[in-house]
């Protein structure tokens, strides 16, 4: 499996504004982030998690050329904004776009984009398939996801878990029984917003924390802030299993 970091950034005090921080400044790639999304590369099968405000963007720029499905963590605005773009795959493809996710989140994207899922609609619109999931694992193409259900804040969110490779982003919280299902797994993908306390996500010692309890040989760190610093800086405090995810990091797992 290849797994493809799209973007490793946050829609948390992102800078729409012109921001004259060290990370926001920087020439280093690594420091400039997309909202978070990953993408796999499954026995011939392309899915993407999430489809946030720079969904369009990221197909582009990882040249995604087939997607046979999205998978979506929550419904929040920076995971789901940009599925109307998922039309060009339609036309290319020439079928509906499956779409998994909690009823809560199919919901929210039947309320999104209304205007995909009227009698009449017009043309262009995105054609969506909404398949419900619930937290028991579950088949896409062929390929089966485990989904591990978080806490972000309040909301139940889903973390999920392909082989040996477990993806969690957005959370602040994970019961003892759903750590169970990441036990064993290669490479983790966590969710590490900042270093300063946060009501829906993991600071950055909380993850470390967490990654070492797991003993997971390898993580990389996601969902990442500008306030975090400077890519180079903050690795070089880290030990050496934990990294940063950066936009455009490829693995094979
Ligand atoms: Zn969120
Ligand atoms: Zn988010």
């Amino acid at each position: 499996m290849r797994v493809t970091f799209l973007g490793t950034g946050t829609s948390q005090g992102v800078p729409v504004i012109a921001c004259d921080c060290a990370v926001c400044r920087s020439l280093d790639y690594r420091d400039k982030r997309l909202r978070v999304s990953v993408w796999l590369e499954v026995q011939g099968k392309s899915f993407v998690i999430d489809t946030g405000p720079d969904f369009r963007q990221q197909m582009l720029r990882a040249r995604v050329r087939q997607l046979d499905a999205v998978i979506f963590t929550h419904q929040h605005k920076d995971h789901v904004a940009g599925l109307d773009d998922v039309r060009a795959f339609n036309f290319r493809q020439r079928k509906d776009m499956p779409l998994y996710g909690r009823v809560e989140v199919l919901d929210q994207i039947q309320r999104e984009f209304f205007y995909a899922f009227e009698e009449d609609r017009y043309p262009g619109v995105p054609h969506l398939q909404l398949i419900p999931i619930a937290n028991q694992p579950f088949d896409v193409a062929g390929v089966t996801f485990t989904p591990i259900e978080v806490m972000h804040g309040r909301l139940p969110v889903y973390g999920f878990r392909v082989g040996d490779f477990t993806y969690i982003t957005d959370t602040n919280f994970i019961s003892e029984q759903e750590l169970e299902k990441v036990k064993g797994t290669k490479v983790l993908v966590m969710d590490a917003l900042q270093r300063e306390p946060h009501i829906s996500h993991f600071t950055l010692s909380q993850a470390i924390a967490l990654i070492n309890r797991l003993e997971v040989p390898t993580a990389y760190l996601t969902h990442l802030s500008h306030k975090m610093g400077l890519h180079e800086a903050v690795e070089a405090e880290l030990p050496p299993h934990i990294r940063l995810g950066f936009d455009g990091l490829t693995l094979e797992v």
